[in-house]
């Protein structure tokens, strides 16, 4: 495989080489497979970006609505109908399995569908006037030009959830994805750069975080940052936009609990677990790496989750018959090893996986751990881990388990398995976070309503659904003596 970059940025409506560097795409279910190298931007790439995005913005943003509403419409559509090759690339880059891969660009597909209706309903209001005779409006616009930063671990849905409303509110995008994931980024940018959207209004810096996203935090015509990632690179983020007068976005870690009572159904509740805290290997802000369960259903529910994960086949993400990916790096490996070898010299009981795995191709395979015995106290019940891992608290009661749920510093999501009403309503009433799931994983939204947490997980407004509307829009008021 050669060193140059076979993929370039995309930059005011046409592909660039980087200049030196390049991205290299490794497949994390096989190390042998080279996926692709791509362009790594550089400072003069990203303000060539900035200027593209800042031109277009006129145009784009008195665009017809029509307009807007046919190349979000476009895109959502091809991306909807080739979400099986789609998918085996990101499958293929990123490690999830072949189904929530492939599930995972068709719902990048709907972000754009739901956008582009969202064009047409971007509605003002009227309202009358404290002066006789005047009549007041409350338009909504477009901030600018947004630099949009953006994590490896959904590598197609989240760069839709903010590329789509973004545009959709007629501001100019530069878009800066991981660098783990460059390949889905750039099919994307591809399907996008033919969508009929004019030159500009979209742009692509592929590179790392400290050249390419620094550049867009420093950049005087960047009127806003989303962005998706990390506690502290997050806090970095907040603060280099609060120099430059920025508005800010941000989508961070999370550390969620799901609660399981002892009227639970027990099947119901380790499915929860199951696909809460192993799905897309546990790498989610949204995954329940925290159980509390109630000490009547404790023994059964964790008997049941762990025969469970005795059918959870871990392999090559394109693999049939895999249930659950690699890793998507060296680095996550080393981490997850690390939180498991932290819980047993904290004293945790190690009650099923937490070892390497070998398979037939050389990938970062790991398999999926659970704990009891853990305490809320206890480092892997206080930091994210970000892998297959989670760890089980047993507790008296519904009131003992929401102190516990909400006794953390995050507050994405959380879940309950319970059959009783009171507890479901009180918990959904009481729980420390931006969303609450009754009977269903912590992880898994749909697309059309807010999505976002409460203290360290986010930061400023919500994302998806019409709420998107209050980061990507700014509003005016407007005066008119009648
Ligand atoms: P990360 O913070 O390392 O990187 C995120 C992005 O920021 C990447 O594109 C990276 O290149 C860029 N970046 C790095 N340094 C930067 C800098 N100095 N300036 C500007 N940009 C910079 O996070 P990650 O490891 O890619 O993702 C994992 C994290 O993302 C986890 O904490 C996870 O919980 C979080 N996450 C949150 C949500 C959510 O919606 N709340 C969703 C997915 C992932």
């Amino acid at each position: 495989m050669s060193e140059s970059a076979a993929y370039g940025n995309f930059i005011a409506g046409a592909w660039h080489a980087g200049a030196r560097e390049t991205l290299e795409n490794r497949n994390p279910s096989d190390l042998d497979d080279v996926i692709g190298h791509y362009a790594c931007a550089e400072q003069a790439d990203v303000d060539a970006a900035v200027a593209a995005a800042r031109a277009a913005l006129p145009a784009w943003a008195d665009a017809e609505l029509e307009t807007r509403h046919a190349v979000l419409n476009r895109i959502g559509t091809e991306l909807m109908a080739r979400k099986d090759e789609l998918g085996r690339l990101l499958a293929r880059e990123e490690g999830k399995t072949l189904p929530e891969a492939t599930g995972e660009v068709a719902r990048a597909g709907q972000f754009f569908s739901f956008y582009a209706g969202e064009v047409l309903r971007n509605f003002g209001e009227l309202a009358p006037s404290v002066r006789p005779g005047i009549e007041v409006e409350v338009r909504r616009e477009p901030i600018g030009v947004v630099g949009l930063i953006t994590p490896w671990n959904f590598p197609a849905a989240i760069p839709a959830w903010k590329i789509a409303p973004a545009l959709a509110y007629g501001n100019t995008v530069v878009f800066k994805p991981a660098e783990l994931v460059p390949g889905t980024a750039w099919a994307l940018a591809e399907i996008i750069g033919r969508s009929g959207i004019p030159e500009g209004a979209f742009n692509m810096v592929m590179g790392h975080g400290a050249v390419v996203g620094e550049a867009l935090l420093g950049h005087d015509d960047v009127a806003g940052i989303s962005f998706t990632g990390s506690v502290e690179t997050g806090r970095h983020v907040a603060r280099r936009c609060a120099e430059g007068f920025k508005k800010v976005q941000l989508e961070l870690g999370g550390k969620n609990p799901l609660v399981v009572l002892d009227d639970a159904d027990v099947e119901t509740a380790a499915d929860a677990a199951l696909n809460g805290a192993y799905s897309g290997s546990g790498q989610k802000c949204t995954a329940s790496e925290r159980l509390i369960v109630t000490q009547g259903i404790h023994d059964r529910f964790v008997e049941a989750l762990i025969a469970k994960l005795q059918d959870y086949k871990v392999g090559h993400a394109l693999a049939a018959d895999s249930k659950m990916g690699p890793l998507v790096d060296e680095r996550q490996l080393d981490k997850s090893l690390g939180y498991i070898a932290l819980a047993q010299q904290e004293g945790a009981e190690l009650v099923f996986g937490g070892q390497r795995l070998n398979r037939e191709t050389r990938g970062h395979y790991l398999a999926p751990a659970l704990f009891t015995g853990t305490h809320n106290d206890m480092r892997i019940n206080r930091e994210e881990m970000f892998g297959p891992i989670a760890a089980v608290q047993r507790v008296r009661d519904y009131d003992e388990a929401l102190e516990k749920a909400n006794d953390t510093s995050f507050g994405l999501t959380s879940g309950i398995c319970t059959t009783s009403l009171k507890h479901a309503t009180h918990f959904k009433q009481h729980s420390a976070a931006g969303i609450a799931t009754v009977n269903l994983p912590t992880g898994g939204m749909d697309y059309h309503v807010p999505f976002g947490g409460k203290k360290m997980s986010s930061y400023g407004p919500r994302e998806q659904g019409q709420h998107a509307r209050d980061f990507y829009t700014v509003t005016k008021t407007a005066y008119t003596k009648v």
